[in-house]
Parts: structure tokens; C-alpha cells; sequence
């Protein structure tokens, strides 16, 4: 094992790197920027090193200022998290050729599964079902792309290869507005994404969003832990999430599971990793792999009992995985719904001082968060500030535990979507599961 990494991260998800390297032993150092004095993680770290101002650019995307940080307190590892630069091919890259690990898979694969086409060729090459499209750049030829567009049969969608974040992508429901679509969605991803590639797909009206978590180490063995259920989004984000997905049959979960599993063998993937699916009619079509842990990860410990971000590092380390296929079992059902400091109507971010914070707490409950009483929410970044999740032996008893700890939990000073978390857990279709990615938006009367 490291003897010591650097967390190139900050809030909610440094924190709990920070606490899985306290269970393996392994000494942390911090980097933050000017604004993130304060944050939890750093008072808790061994080390800490102020990597630039505020504005992510110049801190927490500053690849030098992150590598420098880990040469002059002699630490071995970078863990990316997620976000920021966990995702980045270049950064996995200069961290290894300065002699770092990187705690995540190799440049390659992160390359191959940035660009949204290559890596539905790598699965389609790997028997994993796709959503049906041309897998290839689009082309300036409107005749190509008419008939391209006919074939798939409308709705389609146009996606940008390199997008993310719920960004780059444009619905189109007839020809007349294809064209124009095409050459929007071209014109946004190249300036929100440094690439101007898109490609084209059926644009599935009823589905869900179901997701399988994989990993994966250097000695060919690769498992999967089984799905999330992560279809309630507000503008293609995620706001809660669950483990298992309502209705998947243990068959599905086999068959699914044990094909991404393989296909990480395939790839030679390595550590934790994310297969995205939409899923309508009984069928799952593959939309992107993630190649670093995930927000929603913990939904998924809490139903197979298994620390996921300490098996990257072991991972990362050279250790093989620590338990088998036929170790993993799901036991109950999880839910975690995102604190966000943003107005729960207007979903406008609400920074400023948290004047009182309560914690939850009680059977299944666990909370994920960096806040306390005093701290300073900072303007500069995302707006989640936590994650509450329950588990219970069944998916009421889940719902009712959230239910529960959304009423206790107190967070004074600024705004908060708690009140829209409770809603949620308060409908009545919610609670008979299996919502499509439009159901939220439909609730909220913005779809
Ligand atoms: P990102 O990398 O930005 O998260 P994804 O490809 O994962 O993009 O898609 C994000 C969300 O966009 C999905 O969860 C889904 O809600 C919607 N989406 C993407 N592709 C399709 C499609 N072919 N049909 C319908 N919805 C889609």
C-alpha cells in the first residue's frame, strides 16, 4: 500500500478519500485553492498545499501546481476523485510520466471512453448493446444526414463525442429542424468541449437510467457490483439515486453485470468504473462509460457491504481484487438523495455561511458532507454540498429511513434543495419505483 497520496479534490468527495486512506493507513496531503482554506478535509489532512486561487482553472484543473504539490511532500499517488481532472487523459498521463500513480485507469482507456464514439465502438466490439446511431463523426453532407436521421427514424438525438455533464446534446423530433441542430450542437461542443465532433442516436422517449458498477485490477480479474437506479435528473443531472434498480431481475443483473465486467477485461480496464445504460421495453443500451468513482457510489457499498474507493487504491497499488464474483451480494436497498446549496424552486445556487448544521442519523443512515456549523459555501464551484443515504431492508423501508433523516437534518443560513428531496421521497409514483429520466422534469412542470 502507498505510504502516502495527494487528493486532487475538494469537498464532499475528498473527504471520504481522505477517511478511506485513514483505514489503510496511508498519509494524506491536500491540495486546495486560496478559497478552500477551510474545508474539513484539509484541517484533517497530514499535509496541506494551496495550489492557486479560487477559479478551478487556476487550482484544481492547474496540472503542474497538482503534480509539483506531490513532488514536494514526497507522496506517491494522485487520487482524481471525480470531476475536475479525474477524467482527463492528459492529466493520468503527466502524473505517471512524473512518476506518480494515478489512482485510475491508464490515459488510453480514459481517451477512448472521453470520446463518446470510440467507446460505443470499443462496447459494441465487446457485446455490450448500444442505443442504435452511426457511431461516427457526422459529416458536413445534409443529404447523408437527412437520410442518416431517416433511417434511425425521429426522434433522434445529436450528441457531442466529447461532451459531458448533461452539456452538448440537442433532441430533434423532424427533419425540418435536423440541420440546424446539427450545426448548433457542432458550434456549442466546440466551445464548451474543445471539439466539435457529434454523432447521432435514437432518442429514447421512456427510459431509465440504469448504471452498472465495475472494477477492475492489473492481474486481468474484473467484477461488477451490480446497478444504480439513477433516472430522477433535472436537465440530464442526477438527483437521486438507488441500489438495486427497481424490477431488474437477478437474470438481467448477471447478464448485464458479467458483460461489462468482461468487457473491462477486454479494454484492460483498470479500477473503479462506471457502465451507463438507458433502459426501455426490458433493454439496455449502453451510453457512456465513467472511468473514475461516482457521486452516487455510495448506494452501491451500502448494498454489497463493499468499500469501494479503498479498492482503488488497493488497485492502484498492484493488489489484486479483494473478493470475487460469487462474493458480491446485495443485501437490501439503498437511496441517496444530493444536497445541493441552491434554491429548491429556482435551482439557483444559494453560497454563503451555514450558520447551524445537524447531522441525521440512526439505522442505515449515513451523511457524506464536508459542511459544519461556520463553514462558508464558496461560489466558485458545484453547488452539492452533500449526500444523504439510507439503507433498509427493502426499498420502503429505505424510503421511510430518508424520510426520516430529510426531517431531521438541519441546514440554517443558506438555501437548500432538502425541501424538494422530500417532496420526491413523498410521491406516490417515486415510491411505486421504476420512473423514466422525464418523470422529475414532468413533476416540476419544466418538461
Ligand atoms: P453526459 O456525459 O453529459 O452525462 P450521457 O451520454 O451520459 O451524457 O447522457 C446523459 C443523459 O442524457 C442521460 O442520462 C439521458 O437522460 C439523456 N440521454 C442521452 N442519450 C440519450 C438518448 N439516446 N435518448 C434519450 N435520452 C438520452
Amino acid at each position: 500500500m502507498f505510504d502516502k497520496i495527494v487528493i486532487a479534490n475538494r469537498g464532499e468527495i475528498a473527504l471520504r478519500i481522505l477517511r478511506a486512506c485513514r483505514e489503510l493507513g496511508v498519509k494524506v496531503v491536500a491540495v486546495h485553492s486560496e478559497a478552500d482554506r477551510d474545508l474539513k478535509h484539509v484541517r484533517l489532512a497530514d499535509e496541506s498545499v494551496c495550489i492557486g486561487p479560487a477559479a478551478s482553472a487556476d487550482s484544481y484543473l492547474n496540472i503542474p501546481a497538482i503534480i509539483s504539490a506531490a513532488e514536494v511532500t514526497d507522496a506517491e499517488a494522485i487520487h482524481p476523485g471525480y470531476g475536475f481532472l479525474s477524467e482527463n487523459a492528459d492529466f493520468s498521463e503527466k502524473v505517471k510520466q512524473s512518476g506518480f500513480v494515478f489512482i485510475g485507469p491508464n490515459a488510453e482507456t480514459i481517451r477512448m471512453m472521453g470520446d463518446k464514439i470510440s467507446a460505443k465502438r470499443a462496447m459494441l466490439a465487446a457485446g455490450i448493446p448500444c442505443v442504435p446511431g452511426n457511431n461516427d463523426p457526422l459529416s458536413d453532407d445534409s443529404k447523408k444526414n437527412l437520410k442518416l436521421a431517416q433511417e434511425i427514424g425521429y426522434p433522434v438525438i445529436i450528441k457531442a463525442a466529447g461532451g459531458g455533464g448533461g452539456r452538448g446534446m440537442r433532441t430533434v423530433h423532424t427533419e425540418a429542424a435536423l440541420l440546424n441542430a446539427i450545426s448548433m450542437t457542432k458550434a456549442e461542443a466546440g466551445t464548451a468541449f474543445g471539439n466539435a465532433t457529434v454523432y447521432m442516436e435514437k432518442f429514447l422517449e421512456d427510459p431509465r437510467h440504469i448504471e452498472f458498477q465495475v472494477m477492475a485490477d492489473s492481474h486481468g480479474n474484473a467484477i461488477h457490483l451490480g446497478e444504480r437506479d439513477c433516472s430522477m435528473q433535472r436537465r440530464h443531472q442526477k438527483v437521486v439515486e438507488e441500489a438495486p434498480a427497481p424490477g431488474i431481475s437477478e437474470a438481467q443483473r448477471k447478464t448485464i453485470g458479467e458483460r461489462c465486467a468482461k468487457a473491462c477485461v477486454d479494454i484492460g480496464y483498470l479500477g473503479a468504473g462506471t457502465f451507463e445504460f438507458l433502459y426501455e421495453k426490458g433493454e439496455f443500451y449502453f451510453i457512456e462509460m465513467n472511468t473514475r468513482v461516482q457521486v452516487e457510489h455510495p448506494v452501491t457499498e451500502m448494498v454489497t457491504s463493499f468499500d469501494i474507493v479503498k479498492e482503488q487504491l488497493r488497485i492502484a497499488a498492484g493488489e489484486r481484487l479483494s473478493i470475487t464474483q460469487d462474493q458480491v451480494k446485495i443485501q437490501g436497498h439503498a437511496i441517496e438523495c444530493r444536497l445541493n446549496a441552491e434554491d429548491p424552486r429556482t435551482f439557483m445556487p444559494c453560497p454563503g455561511t451555514i450558520d447551524q448544521f445537524h447531522m441525521p442519523g440512526g439505522p442505515g443512515i449515513r451523511c457524506e458532507t464536508h459542511i459544519y456549523n461556520g463553514y462558508k459555501v464558496p461560489p466558485y464551484y458545484d453547488s452539492m454540498i452533500g449526500k444523504l443515504i439510507a439503507h433498509g431492508e427493502d426499498r420502503n423501508s429505505a424510503i421511510a429511513r430518508m424520510n426520516t433523516a430529510l426531517s431531521e437534518i438541519i441546514i440554517d443560513g443558506i438555501k437548500t434543495n432538502i425541501p424538494l428531496q422530500h417532496d420526491i421521497m413523498n410521491d406516490s409514483a417515486f415510491a411505486a419505483g421504476g420512473q423514466n429520466i422525464h418523470y422529475l422534469e414532468k413533476k416540476l412542470g419544466i418538461y
